[in-house]
């Protein structure tokens, strides 16, 4: 712990929290500037290990980001940087963060937790918001005409008082590290926006270089914004499930990974819309029903999600939308990707224990036709128990991944 014992004797510490993917020179000056105008002695950089809010976004490696923030902090003498929240095991949380600062330095220590105000703005879902204003100020650094009212709302939510946090104006802070990454993404450059140390050090590791979920990082957040809108709680965190084990099953048996996502997220766009709605959306996208369709309207949602999926979302891929159109129903012949995203909807990690559940996951990552034919009927078991009529499409599946296996089986 080389890098606290010079802020051991402080009176004033900032401590700068962020996942400086990468470090740029807004983070920089701002530092400097919460320096020079609150007098702190030394300002602790310290780079963010897992934040509990960022699980589902992709981010450069832990030693890399550590490393540049070191990079960029060298030539400053009062900067300094901690591995302490990339080396704590488990999900990191600033309370536990200033709690160990607490240990480690001067008990009359005032600490500024130093951090981006859109970052702030969410304190309300930060572990014990309230503690941690008792333990230390909160510096929200802004761009020039940031609106704070969105601040104001947080900390009235979080019961937090007014002035437990300072704002400071730092004009710097226009540049972004997403804007960053996504010049590197496309070959722009992005000198002056960042030490030329940490830019030397994006090249030689090749970072933010072109990769598929960064080209789709938009789309899948605006993907996102809609389906939040679209869904309720409970399903939005299942399609998270399901984009995140199909990709997993992608990765197995060599599927297109962005794919895989993308159909996982989408593949119940349609699920939570009225019947009513349902019957009407058919109507718009000329969607024919067959009659158990329309006796099942809950069988309508593969089939009319795939239409939103191309119409809503701008997904033109024929691969990703029969993945959504045949999730439920399966149908003979399905596709790597068909059938990755509908043994993934069953046994994703948010879904409830079933029987068979362990068996069916075991088969999806040994032989994904063996799966099916287990999925197909455990399904149509269930549904027959329930007195539901067996759509054709899944009874034609089922023979048809049978008959697959026999003919493997044959061949050995
Ligand atoms: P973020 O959501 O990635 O960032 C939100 C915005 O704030 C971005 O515009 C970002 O710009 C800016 N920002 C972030 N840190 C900044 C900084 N130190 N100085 C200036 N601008 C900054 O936020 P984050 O980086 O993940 O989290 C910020 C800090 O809050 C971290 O220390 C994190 O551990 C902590 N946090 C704690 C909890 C919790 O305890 N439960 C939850 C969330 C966040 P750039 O993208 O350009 O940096």
């Amino acid at each position: 712990m080389k890098s606290l014992d010079n802020i051991k004797n402080c009176k004033k510490l900032a401590v700068m929290g962020g996942t400086f993917d990468p470090i740029h020179y807004g983070h920089l000056v701002a530092a400097e500037t919460v320096r020079e105008e609150l007098g702190v002695e030394r300002v602790l950089f310290i780079p963010s290990g897992r934040p509990p809010h960022k699980q589902k976004t992709r981010v450069a490696g832990d030693e890399h980001r550590y490393l540049m923030t070191v990079l960029a902090t060298a030539n400053n003498p009062y900067f300094e940087v901690s591995r302490m929240e990339i080396d704590r095991p488990g999900m990191t949380y600033t309370i536990d963060t200033i709690r160990a600062l607490r240990t480690q330095c001067a008990p009359d220590c005032e600490i500024y937790f130093i951090t981006g105000a859109d970052a702030a703005a969410e304190i309300i879902s930060w572990k014990d918001p309230q503690a941690l204003v008792r333990l230390c100020r909160i510096v929200a650094v802004t761009r020039p005409g940031y609106d704070k009212s969105k601040i104001f709302y947080g900390l009235i939510k979080a019961q937090i008082p007014h002035d437990s946090f300072t704002f400071l104006e730092v004009p710097a802070l226009s540049i972004s590290s997403t804007d960053i990454r996504n010049r590197v993404g496309v070959g722009k450059s992005v000198r002056y926006l960042l030490p030329d140390s940490v830019e030397q050090y994006i090249k030689k590791f090749g970072l933010y270089q072109y990769q598929p979920y960064e080209e789709t990082e938009p789309l899948i957040d605006e993907i996102n914004k809609k389906l939040h809108y679209m869904l309720s709680p409970k399903r939005f965190t299942h399609t998270q499930g399901v984009a995140e084990e199909s990709v997993r099953l992608a990765k197995v048996h060599g599927a297109d990974e962005k794919k895989a996502y993308l159909a996982g997220l989408l593949h119940d766009c349609a699920k939570d819309i009225s019947n009513k709605e349902k019957l009407d959306m058919c109507d718009k996208y000329g969607l024919e029903l067959d009659e158990v369709l329309v006796n099942q309207t809950d069988l309508i949602h593969p089939f009319l999600g795939a239409e939103l999926a191309r119409d809503m979302f701008g997904i033109d891929d024929e691969d990703v939308l029969n993945a959504v159109r045949y999730h439920t129903t399966g149908r003979p012949g399905m596709s790597t990707l068909e059938k990755i995203v509908y043994l993934a909807d069953f046994f994703e990690p948010n879904r409830h224990y079933f029987e068979g559940m362990d068996e069916m996951k075991k088969l999806a990552y040994k032989d994904l036709d063996e799966a099916m034919a287990f999925a197909l009927d455990h399904t149509i078991k269930y549904n027959k128990g329930k007195k539901r009529v067996i759509h054709p499409l899944s009874r034609d599946a089922l023979e048809y991944y049978k008959d697959h296996l026999i003919v493997n089986v044959k061949n050995i």
